[in-house]
């Protein structure tokens, strides 16, 4: 009923030129699988690049982050209309956006609107430290970062939105979640929320992520699970092989 969804966060690597021999590399491996959405997050200057390789195909084009004025002065930020011009998605929100880079749930929310007002289908991460689960808050902070986030939103604006559950100890950690885990925040924690503020319809229809140390001999088990619908990969989508594989994994486990 949901189109899996594997995006791959570049962050801050590869130039442009590495960025396409990436992409060389792995595009007709990825083309070659069914029925999962694929989605290639290059940091800004490869993007134009990127995104002319790919013009045409299955693949799609994310960006990690966008400002939500139109344009003006704000030096050094990147426009909605700018972001749009190549990319179908953006990533709002990443938890080294809230840590190093002052984001909040407010800006997060504004960020979503901006995105969705040109016509560009954000990925919306939210997740909690290690020091929250261990304080047994990991259940009412993913809810609030998720209430927080839609502020102000239809009913048919949160249906196309992905949001992706990224724990922050399982980012570039190697410790992934187990896929109960995963399975229980996906589904127990953001799908439940969401059904809560809107209704079953709404729910059923978001794509919910997990990311985390995703790496090829991980995806098939956290993949399988019902609630999560693909996957937000940071360190193995750098890796051509890497990343074909995880794409790979995710379509076996469901059934593709
Ligand atoms: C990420 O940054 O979104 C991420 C999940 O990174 P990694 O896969 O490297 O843990």
């Amino acid at each position: 009923m949901r189109i899996p969804i594997l995006a791959g966060n570049w962050k801050m690597n590869k130039t442009a030129a590495e960025a396409v021999a990436l992409v060389q590399a792995m595009q007709a491996d990825l083309l070659a699988i069914p029925a999962v959405e694929k989605v290639l997050c290059p940091p800004f200057l490869a993007i134009p690049d990127v995104s002319r390789l790919v013009a045409g195909t299955d693949l799609h084009v994310g960006a990690q982050d966008l400002f939500w004025e139109a344009s003006g002065a704000f030096t050094g930020e990147v426009s909605p209309t700018m972001v749009r011009e190549f990319c179908d998605y953006v990533i709002i929100g990443h938890s080294e956006r809230r840590e190093y880079f002052g984001e909040t749930d407010e800006t997060v929310n504004r960020k979503i609107k901006a995105a969705l007002g040109v016509g560009l289908r954000p990925i919306v991460c939210v997740g909690e430290t290690r020091a929250l689960r261990e304080a047994g808050k990991t259940e009412s902070w993913v809810r609030g970062q998720v209430q927080g986030a839609l502020v102000g939103l239809s009913a048919e604006q949160v249906a196309g939105l992905v949001i992706a559950y990224e724990p922050i100890w399982a980012i570039g950690t190697g410790l992934a979640a187990t896929p109960a885990d995963a399975e229980e925040v996906c589904g127990g924690v953001v799908r439940a929320t969401l059904r809560a503020l809107y209704d079953d319809a709404v729910a059923d229809k978001v794509r919910i992520q997990y990311g985390g140390s995703v790496s090829p001999s991980n995806a098939y088990e956290i993949m399988r699970q019902p609630n999560v619908d693909g996957g937000l990969v940071g360190g193995a989508s750098l890796k051509a092989a890497d990343f074909v594989q995880v794409v790979r994994e995710s379509a076996r486990a469901k059934g593709a």
